[in-house]
């Protein structure tokens, strides 16, 4: 099975990404996580986004799909914040297919509470002013994606608040 996690940050598409790859066996895929990992080994990669991912803006495309497409795994995963615009999409069509994705789950709440979840968590790109470029920049780049596999027919909305368990439950009744 091949899914994505698309939703504004805070939305808890990492927790409940790792929650759900765990019980289907399937790749669980981060670019998040691997400019995290890049920018803690102080990489090339990671020196050069460090600045971008601190005010809250995107890493080029082309450095991310670099990044990220020696990573799918052709058993299946689970992309977790990729793609996040529209080049990135399309690159994934040209690298896997049209079999790319069998569905993209949309975790949805509202913006107090993404707010309230991001600051809560203190990671180095959760400052308050950080978080409100970065919920710009969602809604500037990454939300049209959802017209875009709506039109495929592929996308499963999952209300994210509430218990992390519950949402995990929900995602798995809504496959
Ligand atoms: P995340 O852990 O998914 O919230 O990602 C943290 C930051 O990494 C984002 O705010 C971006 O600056 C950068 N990033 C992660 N994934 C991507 C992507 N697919 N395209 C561009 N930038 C990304």
């Amino acid at each position: 099975m091949k899914l994505l996690f698309l939703g504004p940050p805070g939305a808890g598409k990492g927790t409940q990404a790792q929650k759900v790859a765990a019980a289907k066996g399937l790749t669980h895929i981060s670019t998040g996580d691997m400019f995290r990992r890049h920018m803690a080994e102080g990489t090339p990669l990671g020196k050069r986004v460090k600045r971008i991912i601190a005010l809250g803006g995107l890493v080029p495309d082309s450095l991310t799909v670099e990044m990220l497409t020696p990573r799918l795994d052709a058993n299946g995963y689970i992309l977790d914040g990729f793609p996040r615009t529209r080049p990135q999409a399309l690159a994934l069509d040209e690298a896997v297919g049209p079999e790319a994705l069998d569905a993209a789950v949309v975790l949805e709440a509202s913006e107090e509470v993404l707010v309230e979840r991001m600051l809560a968590r203190g990671r180095a790109d959760d400052t308050e002013e950080t978080v409100r470029n970065r919920l710009v920049t969602y809604e500037k780049e990454t939300a049209p994606l959802i017209d875009f596999y709506q039109a495929r027919g592929i996308v499963v909305r999952v209300p994210g608040e509430g218990e992390i368990a519950t949402i995990t439950r929900r995602i798995l009744a809504a496959l």
